[in-house]
């Protein structure tokens, strides 16, 4: 049974990065310079990442997303995923990349016992979409979800976070997608990160979002099967795949979140907003019994709810590679 916070909810669910590299500069993710990047002595060897999911596992939780930076940039991934798959009580290994490594990487990532792929895609349109993510190639993203999909993955979840004046035109053309293939189509609320984008008027909100689509297609909800996670999810009328709108700053979901997150470097946090965290380092040259102990801490006080609107300065003082989305 997963683990309780004080706030009275299981928390089953743990997003662990494994590098704070990239291979894109996404315009809402971090700022035109970059962001300094971590020492590779800083970054946490894969033993060390496997101890803490074996920890988390041993503690109730039951899927792992690995994440990034981009996590198929990091060498030796799929030896370490192979290992991570084996953890008796992981009921599922999902990964979240950029696509643009899926060609080569997707049978070796399905043969390592991932369950299950989100890919980041922004834009269906190859100049929107390389100016967004500072110099990406549209066609070899695409070309990751098909190896996905041909190399025996379950219909693959497209994440977009929608930007007004760069990518909300394309609403619909996303929508569409969903008409004859099973895929989700999942809009994302743009969050205020140390990025490119002002936030007032970069912000498209979910509802927005829903009316808008709601005037070219009709929209009927789906009931939730448990694997969408804070997404509610829609479909049109006799279309295959669904539509899926995720709106972390209009109506968070802090009541029902279920997890926590461990960067490359190994801090521990309960909250993606959480800007301090807790270093899992000093923990690892210990015994299993203190990392355990350790993690049950910063689950068990899990903030209740993020304060990020609260703020006076919508900005967050990290990027999401850093943090891992
Ligand atoms: N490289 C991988 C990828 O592209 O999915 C994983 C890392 S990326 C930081 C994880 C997620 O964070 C992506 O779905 C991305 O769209 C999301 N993200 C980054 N910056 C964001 C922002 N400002 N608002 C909302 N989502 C953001």
């Amino acid at each position: 049974m997963p683990p309780m916070d004080t706030h009275g909810r299981r928390i089953s669910y743990l997003r662990l990065s494994v590098t704070d590299r990239c291979n894109l500069r996404c315009q809402y993710c971090m700022p035109a310079e970059g962001v300094p990047k971590l020492l590779h002595t800083d970054i946490l060897s894969f033993e060390d990442l496997l101890r803490i999911a074996r920890a988390a596992v041993s503690l109730g939780i039951d899927k792992i997303r690995i994440t990034g930076g981009e996590p198929l940039v990091r060498k030796g991934l799929i030896d370490f995923l192979e290992h991570l798959s084996a953890i008796g009580g992981l009921k599922e290994l999902a990964l979240t990349t950029n696509g643009l490594m899926l060609r080569q990487c997707a049978p070796d990532l399905r043969r390592a016992g991932v369950d299950r792929l989100n890919v980041s895609l922004d834009s269906l349109r190859p100049d929107t979409f390389a100016t967004l993510t500072r110099g990406g190639d549209l066609e070899k993203a695409l070309d990751g979800i098909r190896a996905a999909e041909s190399a025996g993955f379950p219909p693959v979840k497209m994440n977009m976070v929608v930007i007004r004046g760069i990518n909300d035109s394309e609403l619909v053309d996303f929508v569409a997608l969903t008409l004859n293939t099973s895929r989700e189509i999942r809009f994302i609320e743009y969050m205020p990160a140390n990025s490119a984008f002002d936030f007032p008027s970069a912000f498209v909100s979910g509802e927005e979002i829903l009316e808008r689509i709601g005037k070219v297609y009709p929209l009927e909800p789906v009931a939730s099967n448990g694997l969408s996670g804070p997404a509610k999810v829609f479909r049109i009328p006799g279309a295959l795949g669904t539509i899926g709108v995720i709106t972390p700053m209009s109506n968070h979901f802090c009541a029902s979140c279920n997890r926590i997150r461990i960067t490359a470097s190994g801090v521990a946090k309960g909250c993606l907003f959480d800007g301090g965290g807790v270093s899992l380092k000093p923990y690892l040259s210990g015994g299993d019994s203190e990392l355990q102990a350790a993690l049950m801490k910063v689950l068990r006080d899990k903030p209740e709810r993020h304060h990020l609107l609260d703020r006076e300065k919508l900005i967050m003082p990290f990027s999401m590679s850093e943090v891992g989305g």
